[in-house]
């Protein structure tokens, strides 16, 4: 199938062509002719799979006709994350060089004063991170009631965000008649809810399923010890043995972990940059630039502060935990292997990870192969909280170690982590002459399933759910046997 056949305008096809495009994509052959055919679409899709274009080249020929009013956009897009906003932003300017449209992007992190100006002037585009439209509207300087077209992009990514209160205020505020197109990459119930509540009569569009992996990925698994430290130094090992690495993304999933992690791998020489939901839009920005330009070939990021972000060429992922929803192993591996390339996923699995790595070879159907030794496997040194061999890197499961990534400092991989807090324990000041091994101790069962709110599934990229009371710590003075005097 050709761009030609979809009855894109000639605009469209034109800017298509000069953005290299040769046919589209699965998900883009299927939607486009329904959306100019002015149908309500559920796209089950991820990202990576060209969605984006899927609806923004159908709006830009239909916005060939009309013009924008003062005030009232007439088209909005919502997205969970500045970034996503950002980023289909990029995608009008890049498939509407042939047009005049006016597209505004409301998203925090930026004043209120440039954004009011442009929506006061009239746009014929909306893109919109749901809390900073509806401080808009509140405001009074928005109406939302010439809305022909409404795009609720990542809506699973938006109830893990604890978004759908404000999107369902949003619906409600958009015309009735107007066409919606959903995008989601996963369909738990709240989301087929939404979905059956949001759209009229849609054409369901899917592609790929969300746990399926693209074949060009290889994925491993790669047993370490649960400490931080263990955990830090496995993942120096697997990206300094890493064949044909040319930049990385490393997950972790709490944003304080970032963090730690990324100040501890810059500590250790790797060219490393993070991404969390507690930086602000430029430092975000700054980061991710840095990253696509290959300046900082390591990314640290959470799931939600990655969401979608477009990284064209991720030669690797690191999983520096197991995700604690299985499809976001899939989202995250999905950054690598794209449109055929080849790609390498290594996930870090501990003692205590067993549930949720369960849960993912569940979803994926298919057991993920361990590189080198099992967690059963694992010595009882690695299980425990000691360090195994001082000053000397682990070789990622008895492979040579290979320096591909990072400056080797003066001191290597005896510069401690001091830089990073081990989480259930201070880590030892560098100067120790050797690490003291530490207690094990059981993870707290909150530690996983941490605020999954209300619906088991809201959470926001902190795990750091409040502790109820003394949470799993007994004081000591409760556990001493009490004598009674007898009167
Ligand atoms: P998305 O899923 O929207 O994040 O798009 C993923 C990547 O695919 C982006 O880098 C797009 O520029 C690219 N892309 C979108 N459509 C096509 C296409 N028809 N052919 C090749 N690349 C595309």
């Amino acid at each position: 199938m050709s761009f030609a056949e979809l009855g894109l305008s000639d605009k469209v096809q034109q800017a298509v062509a000069a953005a290299g495009y040769t046919e589209p994509t699965p998900i883009q052959a299927q939607a486009i002719p329904h959306v100019l055919a002015r149908r309500d679409v559920l796209g089950i899709a991820q990202t990576g799979t060209g969605k984006t274009a899927a609806f923004t080249l159908p709006m830009l020929t239909m916005l060939e006709h009309g013009r924008a009013r003062a005030r009232m956009p007439r088209t909005l897009i919502l997205e969970p994350t500045r970034e996503l906003a950002a980023q289909v932003e990029d995608n009008f300017d890049k498939y509407g060089i042939n047009h005049k449209l006016s597209v505004a992007l409301l998203i925090g992190g930026v004043s209120f004063g440039d954004q009011d100006a442009k929506i006061t002037r009239g746009v014929d585009v909306l893109i919109a991170t749901p809390g900073r439209l509806l401080d808009h509207f509140e405001r009074g300087k928005l109406l939302l009631t010439g809305v022909e077209l409404l795009v609720i992009d990542e809506a699973d990514r938006m109830l893990d965000m604890g978004f759908i209160p404000d999107i369902e205020r949003i619906v409600k505020l958009v015309p009735f008649t107007r066409q919606t197109l959903f995008f989601s990459a996963t369909m738990p119930p709240e989301i087929q809810r939404l979905a059956d509540a949001f759209l009229h009569n849609p054409v369901k569009v899917e592609v790929a399923r969300a746990a399926t992996a693209a074949a060009t990925i290889t994925q491993r698994l790669v047993a370490t010890g649960r400490e931080d430290w263990q955990k830090r130094e496995t993942l120096r090992g697997l990206i300094r043995n890493a064949t044909d690495l040319q930049n990385a993304v490393v997950f972790c999933n709490r944003k304080r972990d970032v963090a730690v992690l990324h100040r501890s791998l810059q500590k250790h020489g790797f060219d490393a940059v993070a991404l969390h939901g507690d930086m602000d839009q430029h430092a975000r920005m700054a980061a991710l630039d840095s990253f696509r330009s290959g300046e900082m070939p390591i990314l640290v990021a959470s799931d939600v502060a990655a969401r979608g972000l477009d990284i064209p060429t991720v030669s690797h992922v690191f999983n520096y935990d197991v995700p604690h929803h299985a499809e976001d192993y899939v989202h995250r591996i999905g950054r690598t292997g794209r449109a055929g390339r080849a790609g390498q996923a290594f996930t870090l699995v501990s003692p205590g990870d067993e549930k949720s790595l369960a849960a993912i070879e569940k979803l994926i159907t298919t057991p993920v192969e361990w590189e080198g030794p099992t967690l059963a496997d694992l010595p009882p040194s690695e299980r425990s909280s000691r360090r195994s061999g001082r000053g000397e890197e682990r070789s990622s499961r008895g492979r040579k170690v290979k320096v591909r990534t990072g400056r080797q400092r003066s001191g290597g991989d005896q510069a401690q982590d001091e830089a990073a807090p081990a989480r259930e324990a201070p880590a030892p000041q560098p100067e120790q002459p050797a690490r003291k091994p530490r207690p094990e101790r059981e993870r707290p069962e909150r530690d996983r399933s941490a605020a999954r709110g209300n619906s088991g599934r809201s959470r926001r990229d902190d795990d750091d759910a409040p502790v109820k009371g003394m949470g799993d710590h007994v004081p000591a003075f409760l556990m001493r046997p009490v004598t009674i005097k007898k009167s």
